[in-house]
């Protein structure tokens, strides 16, 4: 079940009466936006397969492709947009933390930030939907760090800075983002952090071959995700803790030969530190990791204010990192729009085409199709 709550009912000994005023509760206080192409599209230009012209694959999530495109027909012909193809996608936020309900639309637009992808059109076919986003050519922010090997304090206290306001934004919007992992957080041209997707609820076009807890990264998932003991808004600052510690010490805090081994780490394992870190950096990565939710920072009503007055931020004018005021540590080097270059050549090598059945997108037709 989607939502705030992760209850497995299966496991639960409740009964039918229960079930159905639970299921009315979660109703209730959650609001869930389907993306489509009423939902996302701004303005009546009818946007379909045909307006884009594939170019190279960028990435590969659990959920599906991502290719960089071209516009080539309408309003802004010529630009570059990333392409992510799903089977379906939604938003779910909990109406409890917001002040009214408000239109799918809407919910939409507040799901705006400058250090989140923006989302420019969307459109269903053959069973598929396309999302077109923003590209994001700086390529993932853990490609740096696999340069750096690790950041230094005020390096990763920008990064930081600005996850932080992100996940803070999706909060007051009642989104819970869950899924904060180094391959999700992405650089901009200019090196300002943008996370990928939104807190988004996908389901994948390679039909129920993942579960949506569970596929992918689980080293920066929290405790409380990993039992599935319901979870909070928390949940991400348990993620950004455990980002903020791969960072600085170059992989994650809990970390075993497999998933298993892993899991067991992340739900019992004391944390250990290594000596170099500052106290302020020390302090706020214990703070991020405390097993228990509610004793985590961040877990208040204050949410992300919290984490901003911690004095591993002290030299931190949140206004001005808000603004894209402050200087990004490092600058992508990028030739033009259509560079690639900070993306992985697994992906970039390959021949963009979207799926064997799906032949409506433009793509040169002398190479085998490769299946997503
Ligand atoms: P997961 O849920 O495991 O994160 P996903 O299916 O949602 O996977 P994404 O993380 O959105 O997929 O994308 C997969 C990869 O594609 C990213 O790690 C990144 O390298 C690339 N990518 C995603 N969005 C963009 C974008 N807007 N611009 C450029 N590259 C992108
Ligand atoms: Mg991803």
């Amino acid at each position: 079940m989607a939502g705030v709550f992760d209850i497995d009912l299966e496991t639960e000994d409740i009964s039918d009466t229960e079930v159905c005023m639970l299921l009315l509760l979660i109703s209730v206080q959650t609001e869930e936006v389907e993306l489509t192409s009423e939902s996302v599209n701004r303005d009546s230009e009818r946007v379909g397969p045909d307006c884009f012209e594939l170019l190279t694959v960028l990435g590969k999530g659990a959920y599906g492709k991502v290719f960089q495109v071209r516009k080539v027909q309408g309003a802004q012909t010529g630009k570059i947009f990333a392409m992510k193809v799903l089977k379906k996608a939604k938003i779910v936020c909990n109406a409890k933390d917001t002040a009214h309900t408000r239109a799918e639309r809407e919910i939409l637009e507040t799901v705006r930030h400058p250090f989140i992808v923006d989302l420019l059109y969307a459109f269903q076919t053959g069973g598929k939907l396309y999302l077109i986003l923003e590209c994001l050519s700086g390529g993932e922010l853990f490609m740096q760090l696999e340069k750096e090997g690790i950041f230094m304090e005020d390096t990763a206290c920008f990064y930081l800075g600005e996850i932080t306001l992100a996940l803070g934004h999706l909060h007051s919007n009642g989104i819970i983002y869950r899924d904060l992992k180094p391959e999700n957080i992405m650089l901009s041209h200019r090196g300002h952090i943008k996370l990928t997707d939104f807190g988004l609820c996908k389901e994948s076009i390679h039909d129920g071959t993942v579960t949506h807890t569970f596929c992918g990264t689980i080293e920066y998932m929290a405790p409380e995700i990993l039992t599935r003991s319901g979870h909070n808004r928390a949940v991400d600052w348990w993620s950004l803790g455990a980002l903020m510690y791969d960072m600085m010490t170059g992989s994650p805090p809990f970390t075993a030969e497999n998933r298993k081994k892993t899991i067991d780490k992340i739900l019992k394992c004391k944390l250990n530190l290594p000596p170099y870190l500052t106290i302020d950096a020390r302090d706020l990565i214990k703070k991020l990791l405390k097993k228990n939710p509610a004793q985590r920072l961040g877990s208040s009503k204050a949410d992300c204010a919290d984490i901003q007055k911690h004095p591993f931020f002290k030299h931190i004018n949140w206004d001005d990192l808000l603004n894209k005021r402050v200087e990004p540590p490092y600058k992508p080097q990028l030739q033009s729009d259509e560079d690639v270059s900070q993306f992985d050549t697994r992906f970039t090598r390959q021949t963009p085409v979207d799926s064997p059945d799906d032949t409506s997108l433009s793509h040169s037709a002398d190479h085998p199709p490769s299946v997503c």
